[in-house]
Formats: structure tokens, C-alpha cells, sequence
């Protein structure tokens, strides 16, 4: 496995590769990782020839008073578990590397996708993902991207940005890995309590009820808000930031339950603010 830290080193490798007829996959990450990263890592290993893995804590998706300077970091177990799982390329670039002294160009993305869910709460969230997003695809040129459906909302981002912005790359979105007592695996769950961990198993098993739900025949989107807002309130210590039923791809809001649809949470437990979601199909 290799390591490159600079953009130069970066597109020496990847030309190199190019040159030898290899598919090239891509996993971004922030690092810190767990079965989750790697289940994108395994897809990518089996998909395509050369698998690069980024890890970079992008400062540009953070914003003032969110976590990033106390984000998790563990360089060294993430290099690991990449060369372990096969990985052939990490990229950790410094964020100098990224945003040098001077740098001045985003990629905004406009509408509702970036507007609603966690960009009404996290503004300029997106904007710094499509940003970093864009200049890994143009500095690595991958033929597929591996991203979680943990992160919906920035899958879909990610898919239209594509789309408008005419990159040539296939995004692969995979599913989300849970604990066993149904937990999202995620780097911020480092952050909770014994006592705020257990409290955590609230979004899951309100999603899942949800589930149970429309299974049984519920198609009012208004009752199921309802339903997982009151399994997460009976959590003193969760403090709710949205529970949304959307449309699972334009993720436009629901009222009436059909096709492909989404139940997303964010909820805040302690200090970290947590996301979950589940996608179902729906019909009559
Ligand atoms: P992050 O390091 O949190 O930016 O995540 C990097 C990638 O891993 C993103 O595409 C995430 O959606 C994905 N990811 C994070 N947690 C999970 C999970 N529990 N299951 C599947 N994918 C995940």
C-alpha cells in the first residue's frame, strides 16, 4: 500500500495506474474508521482494480462552532486497517495541500437538495463537501465513487453534482452498518457515554418502528413524523434537530406515503449530533 500526502504524488500514482489500463475506485473519508468505511473499501476492492482511499478532515465542511478540531483522529489504526483490506493508494493530504493560501473557488450547489435536512442546520455544510468532493474527483479521476447511505442527503447532493457538472464517474451508494443493537456505526459515536451510547439506540429503533409501521399499512407521512418524534423525546437527554419523511431521491417532503421514500433523524445526544435514516419502498 502507498501513501501520498501531496496532490503531486497523488497524480503521479494514479497516472501510473491509468497508464495500465486499471479501474480506479475511490472511498473519501474523514478517517477515524470503522466497519462501516470499510464495507465501501470492500465494495471498491472487488469492483475495481486500484482502490484509493482518502482520509482528510475537511475543514471546509465544518462550521464555527462545530466539532473539527475535536474530531477523532488515529492516523496510524486507519493505515492499518487499509492495508489490511488490500487498499493500494491512501491519500492524506495536509489541509494546506488542499486549500493553499489564496484559494477562492467553491462549488456551491443551489436548490432544495443542499437547502433542506441538514443543510437548514448545518449551512455551508454542503458547499464544502461538493467542493472537496469535486477536486478528489478531478485529482484522482476515478471511474466509481463509494459513499454511505448513512449520509443520504449527501449522496444525493453528490449525484447531481455530478450530473450538472458532467463528472465521468459512477457513484456507488452502499448500505448503512449498524451495531448489533442497531446503532449507525459512525467516527462521532466516540464521542457519547456509556449512558448517552445506550440513549443512542433511540434513532435506530424509532426508524425501525416507523418500518413496522407502513408495513402494517400506515401511509400518513404526519403519523409517522409523530411516531419516531415521540420515541425520541422519551429520551431526556435527546434533543431533537429534524425527523423528516421525504421523497428518498429529490428528497422533497411527504404527506402521503409511496414509491421510494426515506424516514431521516438528526438528533442531538451529549455533545454529538447523530444521523440515521431508512429508505423503503412503498406501494398502495
Ligand atoms: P466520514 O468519514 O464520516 O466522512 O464517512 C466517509 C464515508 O463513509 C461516507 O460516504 C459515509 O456515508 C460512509 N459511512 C460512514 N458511516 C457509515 C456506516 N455506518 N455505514 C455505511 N457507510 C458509512
Amino acid at each position: 500500500m502507498r501513501t501520498a500526502k501531496t496532490v503531486d504524488r497523488l497524480r503521479q500514482a494514479v497516472r501510473a495506474a491509468r497508464q495500465e489500463g486499471k479501474t480506479i475506485g475511490l472511498v473519501p473519508t474523514m478517517g477515524f474508521l470503522h466497519a462501516g468505511h470499510m464495507s465501501l473499501v470492500d465494495r471498491a476492492r472487488r469492483e475495481t482494480d486500484l482502490v484509493v482511499v482518502s482520509i482528510f478532515v475537511n475543514p471546509a465542511q465544518f462550521g464555527p462552532s462545530e466539532d473539527f478540531e475535536a474530531y477523532p483522529r488515529d492516523e496510524e489504526r486507519d493505515l492499518a486497517m487499509l492495508e489490511e483490506a488490500g487498499v493500494d493508494l491512501v491519500f492524506m493530504p495536509s489541509a494546506e495541500e488542499m486549500y493553499p493560501e489564496g484559494f477562492a473557488t467553491y462549488v456551491l450547489q443551489e436548490g432544495s437538495l443542499t437547502e433542506t435536512l441538514c443543510g437548514r442546520s448545518r449551512p455551508g455544510h454542503f458547499r464544502g463537501v461538493t467542493t472537496i468532493v469535486a477536486k478528489l474527483f478531478n485529482l484522482v479521476g476515478p471511474d466509481r465513487a463509494y459513499f454511505g447511505q448513512k449520509d443520504a442527503q449527501q449522496v444525493a447532493v453528490i449525484r447531481r453534482m455530478v450530473k450538472d457538472l458532467n463528472f465521468d464517474v459512477r457513484i456507488v451508494a452502499c448500505p448503512i452498518v449498524r451495531e448489533d443493537d442497531g446503532l449507525a456505526l459512525s467516527s462521532r459515536n466516540t464521542y457519547l457515554d456509556s449512558r448517552q451510547r445506550q440513549d443512542a439506540t433511540v434513532l435506530s429503533r424509532a426508524l425501525f418502528e416507523a418500518r413496522a409501521a407502513i408495513e402494517a399499512g400506515q401511509r400518513r407521512a404526519a403519523a409517522i413524523r409523530e411516531l419516531v418524534r415521540n420515541r425520541i423525546a422519551a429520551v431526556a437527554d435527546a434533543r431533537i434537530d429534524y425527523v423528516e419523511v421525504v421523497d428518498a431521491d429529490d428528497l422533497t417532503p411527504l404527506e402521503k406515503l409511496q414509491g421510494r421514500i426515506m424516514i431521516a433523524v438528526a438528533v442531538r445526544i451529549g455533545k454529538p449530533r447523530l444521523i440515521d435514516n431508512i429508505q423503503m419502498t412503498v406501494d398502495r
